[in-house]
C-alpha cells in the first residue's frame, strides 16, 4: 500500500539528537521552498492513487509549518486515510480539536505521540499551554501511540508529572518502555549521543531487499515536491522525482529509481545505495537448507547494543533471556529517574500542577492569563 510522507516544512526547530537534521538542513536546496504550501499540495494530491495513505511525519515537526492544519483538512476532504506522526509542538487548539474528531470519525489509521524525554533529546522543545491542551485531549484516544526518545523510556519529568497529576491514568499504561536508537542508514551521526543506545553500524556485502516497504513506495514529499526514497533518506540520497512535475508512476521509472534496484541486486557493499546500510534492509542469503532465506539487516549485523548487553554477551545468554534483563534493567532506571532529582530539569510540584490545570480551564473560558511555570527543557 503507496504511503507518501509529507515534510511540511525543513529545518525541524525539535533538533532531536537522534535525528539527522543537520544532513537534511546541508543536502536541501537552498533556493528551495522551506515551507510546503497548499496550493502545491494541492496539486500533488491529485496524481496519488486513492489508496495512498497521506502520513503527515516527513523529516520535520508538521505542525512546525503555520499552514499544516489546512493541508490535513484538504487530504481528508479529498477522502484520504491519514497517519500522523507529531509531538504536538505548534498545534493550535483549533488544530487538537480537528485532529481529536478525525480519530472519532476513523480517519486516522495511526497515530503516534512523541514525547519529549527526560534526558534532553529533544532541545527544541517548550513547554507551553497549548501543548499541555493537546496533550490531555489527543492521548485519550484510542488510536494514539506514545513513543519518546529515552532508551529506558523517561519523560521530561514535567511532562510526566502533568499525565500522572491531571486525571490521565489511563493513559499511563499507555506510555512507554523502551526505545532503541537506529542510525537511519547511516546518517546519524553519533558524537552527540550515546553510542551504545544505538544499533551498530550496518555494512551489508549481500543482495538486499526493503523489509519495511516492499515496492519502495513508502517515499517522503519535501516542501520542494522532491520525492526521497524513503523516511532513512535524510541526506537526500535517492530523489526519484518530483510530484509537482512528474506523474506518480514516474518516480518508479526513474533513473534514480532504476539504478538504486540495480544497486541493490549486486553483490558487495556499495555507499551509493542507501539500503546497503539500512537497518531495515532485508539481506538475502543460502540458508542451510539451500533455499535462499531473507534475514533482516539487523539480525546479520548484530542486536541493539546497550551497556547491560554488551557486558552479558560474554556469558552467552540466550537471547530472550536477555531480552527480559534488559528489560528490566530498563524499569528500573525509569523508577530511579521518576524518583530522583538528579535530572537537569526542575519537576512539576503538585501546586504547579494545580495551577496548570487552572490556568487551563480559565483559558477556556476566555479569563485569567498565562502563569506557566518555567519552561526550560
Ligand atoms: S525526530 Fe521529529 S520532531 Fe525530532 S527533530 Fe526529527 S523530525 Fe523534528
Ligand atoms: S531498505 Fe532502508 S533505505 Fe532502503 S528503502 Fe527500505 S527503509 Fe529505505
Amino acid at each position: 500500500m503507496p504511503i507518501l510522507e509529507i515534510t511540511t516544512m525543513v529545518g525541524c526547530p525539535l533538533v532531536c539528537k537522534y535525528c539527522p537534521q543537520d544532513k537534511l538542513n546541508k543536502n536541501y536546496p537552498k533556493s528551495s521552498k522551506k515551507f510546503l504550501s497548499l496550493d502545491d499540495f494541492k496539486v500533488i494530491l491529485e496524481k496519488l492513487p486513492q489508496d495512498t495513505i497521506i502520513n503527515f511525519c516527513g523529516f520535520s515537526e508538521p505542525f512546525s509549518n503555520p499552514n499544516c492544519l489546512d493541508l490535513i483538512k484538504y487530504a481528508a476532504q479529498k477522502k484520504f486515510q491519514l497517519f500522523i506522526y507529531t509531538t504536538l509542538q505548534g498545534a493550535s487548539r483549533e488544530a487538537i480539536n480537528y485532529l481529536c474528531r478525525l480519530c472519532d470519525e476513523g480517519k486516522i489509521a495511526r497515530f503516534e505521540l512523541h514525547l519529549p524525554d527526560g534526558h534532553n533529546n529533544m532541545p527544541g522543545f517548550k513547554l507551553t499551554e497549548e501543548y499541555l491542551y493537546g496533550i490531555k485531549k489527543v492521548s485519550k484516544q484510542n488510536v494514539v501511540k506514545f513513543m519518546t526518545m529515552s532508551p529506558d523510556g523517561v519523560i521530561h519529568p514535567k511532562v510526566y508529572d502533568y499525565i500522572k497529576t491531571s486525571s490521565l491514568n489511563s493513559i499511563m499504561k499507555k506510555l512507554p518502555h523502551g526505545w532503541r536508537g537506529i542510525r537511519r542508514a547511516g546518517n546519524l551521526q553519533q558524537n552527540k549521543i550515546d553510542p551504545y543506545s544505538l544499533t551498530n553500524t550496518i555494512n551489508i556485502t549481500k543482495s538486499v531487499s526493503c523489509s519495511y516497504t516492499p515496492f519502495y513506495d513508502q517515499n517522503v514529499l519535501m516542501p520542494n515536491g522532491d520525492v526521497a526514497l524513503c523516511c532513512m533518506d535524510y541526506s537526500l540520497k535517492h530523489i526519484i522525482g518530483n510530484l509537482l512535475v512528474d506523474s506518480y508512476s514516474d518516480l518508479f521509472k526513474s533513473k534514480e529509481f532504476l539504478r538504486l534496484m540495480d544497486e541493490n541486486r549486486s553483490i558487495g557493499h556499495s555507499e551509493y545505495s542507501l539500503c546497503k546500510s539500512c537497518e531495515k534492509a532485508n539481506c538475502h542469503l543460502i540458508g542451510d537448507d539451500g533455499f535462499i532465506v531473507a534475514k533482516r539487516a539487523i539480525e546479520v549485523n548484530g542486536r541493539r547494543t546497550t551497556r547491560l548487553s554488551i557486558a552479558l554477551s560474554k556469558y552467552k545468554i540466550p537471547l530472550f533471556i536477555l531480552d527480559k534483563v534488559v528489560d528490566f534493567s530498563r524499569a528500573i532506571n525509569r523508577f530511579k529517574y521518576r524518583n530522583k532529582k538528579h535530572l537537569t530539569t526542575k519537576r512539576l510540584t503538585n501546586k504547579e500542577s494545580r495551577r496548570l490545570d487552572q490556568n487551563l480551564l480559565l483559558r477556556k473560558n476566555g479569563l485569567g492569563k498565562k502563569i506557566l511555570p518555567d519552561t526550560e527543557a
